[in-house]
């Protein structure tokens, strides 16, 4: 096999490994990085893989894009990721939901530790990076800031690993109970937990404000572990290729090469769907990407219209599917790269930084053509609906922002081809809206009810960088 280099999207970054790029966050010059190839994906290569369990087709999927990490020792970060306690096995089951619509199939992709989709991602990240750093001798101190699903997502990840602290900044006062109890019961003591009086843009300044302090970053190893990370595509790539080979094991043998189907994906940071992206063009049979979004709807309006606008914080709607409520898609760049190609899209992107707005009507008839993405987004109302049909139809209870891929996907939907919708968060995690769509509570299933008795470690400080800074002096680890 070939070896898979990243270069930047910006084009002024040396070609880099995988393991080199895992720990970086932007390459240097502002950039995100990219494989310089995709393996091809054919029939056979997928049909030997339909025997393997999730840890094991991970390892093959990864091991694409991660040529560099010995295959034995992949192999053994994939089945610490993805064994059990950390996920019930069979880590991501697909159903189908034929009550609600003919062809619709629900991936579960929300079973691990803190309830969503990001949890399969981060949990590889847990076993990879702390592998990284051994082997380089280095140490990394997390800093991020969270309004929710990451921050949790990633403590429970990094929670008592070697060589690694998190350090994660939150709202005071502006999570949900569950969110909060998810986070601040890790009594770890590399873990955490910093609720600053303010809202998430300015636990977000925070952190910008020490990363971009270059001799303070670097005197405390700190680093990033978010949505731009290549670790995180690489892993979220796995399930788009397990969710279509188990929906054709119920297909006739013959009928299996190039069986197509649609994937309906809840967006917001373009992060899972453009795995699904790379899934697509390696060649898994995906006809197309359906991406849904909220009222938050800058990438639905891209893909229907080929003119990206980013939108600023305060042009931010907050909706009741909160993860999905962000208007700059940072891995977007990914995406648009592979449609201009390296030299076109340096030029393009200067307008986009130039002028906030990059107009591409010329591309638009690609996106769908050539690349198969539609779009569309629902509203609050759309939301409870959609709840409430799956609820009646098929006895589950779905949350928020799967409710948005429902609804993107009902209306999308054509017969004669199976569309999966990405489940990216349980509906436990959001009762308040799931409670609002059904007219009454929903049951709080035993685990949560636990969680929310335990005791709980936070600490609360000013919106300002002395305290945080003193924080971080006193307890980053030190190499
Ligand atoms: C993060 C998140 C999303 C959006 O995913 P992106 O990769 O940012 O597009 C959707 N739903 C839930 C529950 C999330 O936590």
């Amino acid at each position: 096999m070939q070896h898979t280099q990243y270069i930047s999207t910006r084009g002024r970054m040396a070609p880099a490994g995988f393991m080199d790029v895992l720990l970086a966050g932007l390459a240097p010059d502002g950039g995100l990085a990219v494989p310089d190839r995709l393996e091809s994906l054919t029939a056979d290569r997928l049909e030997n893989w339909r025997p393997l369990g999730y840890a094991d087709l991970a390892t093959e999927i990864i091991g694409l894009f991660a040529t560099d990490v010995p295959r034995d020792d992949l192999a053994a970060l994939t089945r610490a990721a993805y064994g059990e306690p950390r996920f019930p096995q069979p880590v991501v089951p697909v159903t189908a939901l034929g009550d609600v619509a003919d062809g619709l199939v629900l991936v579960g992709l929300s079973e691990g530790p803190t309830m969503a989709f990001k949890d399969l991602a981060m949990q590889f990240l847990g076993q990879a990076i702390p592998y990284v750093l051994a082997k380089q001798g280095r140490v990394l101190n997390i800093l991020g800031a969270t309004s929710g699903d990451t921050g949790s997502a990633a403590e429970h990840a990094f929670r008592g690993q070697e060589g690694v602290s998190v350090f994660m900044l939150s709202p005071a006062g502006r999570m949900s109970p569950v969110q909060r109890a998810q986070m601040y019961t890790l009594q770890d003591a590399n873990i955490h937990n910093i609720a600053v009086r303010g809202v998430f843009d300015d636990c977000q300044a925070l952190v910008k404000a020490l990363s971009n302090d270059a001799d303070f970053k670097e005197a405390h190893h700190l680093g990033a572990v978010n949505s731009i990370n290549i670790g995180r595509i690489a892993a979220q790539a796995v399930y788009y290729v397990w969710s279509w080979l188990r929906v054709t094991d119920a297909v006739e043998e013959g009928a299996r090469a190039g069986y197509r189907v649609d994937v309906c994906v809840p967006s917001g940071n373009f992060g899972n769907i453009y795995a699904g992206f790379l899934a697509r063009s390696m060649g898994v049979p995906i006809r197309r990407l359906i991406l849904a979004t909220n009222e938050n709807n800058v990438l639905e309006e891209f893909f229907t219209t080929g003119v990206y606008r980013p939108r600023s914080a305060t042009d931010t709607l907050a909706t009741s599917s909160p993860s999905m409520d962000i208007s700059k898609a940072s891995n977007l760049e990914r995406f648009i790269w592979a449609l201009l190609g390296p030299e076109a899209f340096v030029q393009r992107w200067t307008e986009l930084e130039a002028t906030g707005t990059l107009d591409l009507r010329d591309q638009l008839s690609r996106l769908g053509e050539e690349f198969g993405f539609v779009a569309g987004r629902s509203s609050h109302a759309d939301r409870l609906e959609a709840i409430r049909t799956v609820k009646e139809r098929s006895g589950r209870l779905i949350d928020p922002h799967t409710a948005d891929g429902i609804t993107v996907a009902l209306r999308t939907m054509e017969p004669g081809f199976p569309t999966l919708v990405m489940e990216t968060a349980k509906a436990a995690k959001f009762p308040q809206t799931v409670a609002e769509a059904l007219g009454k509570d929903p049951e709080a299933p035993d685990i949560i009810a636990d969680l929310l008795t335990q005791p709980q470690k936070v600490e609360t400080i000013d919106n300002e960088e002395a305290p945080l800074r003193a924080l971080i002096e006193e307890r980053a680890l030190t190499s």
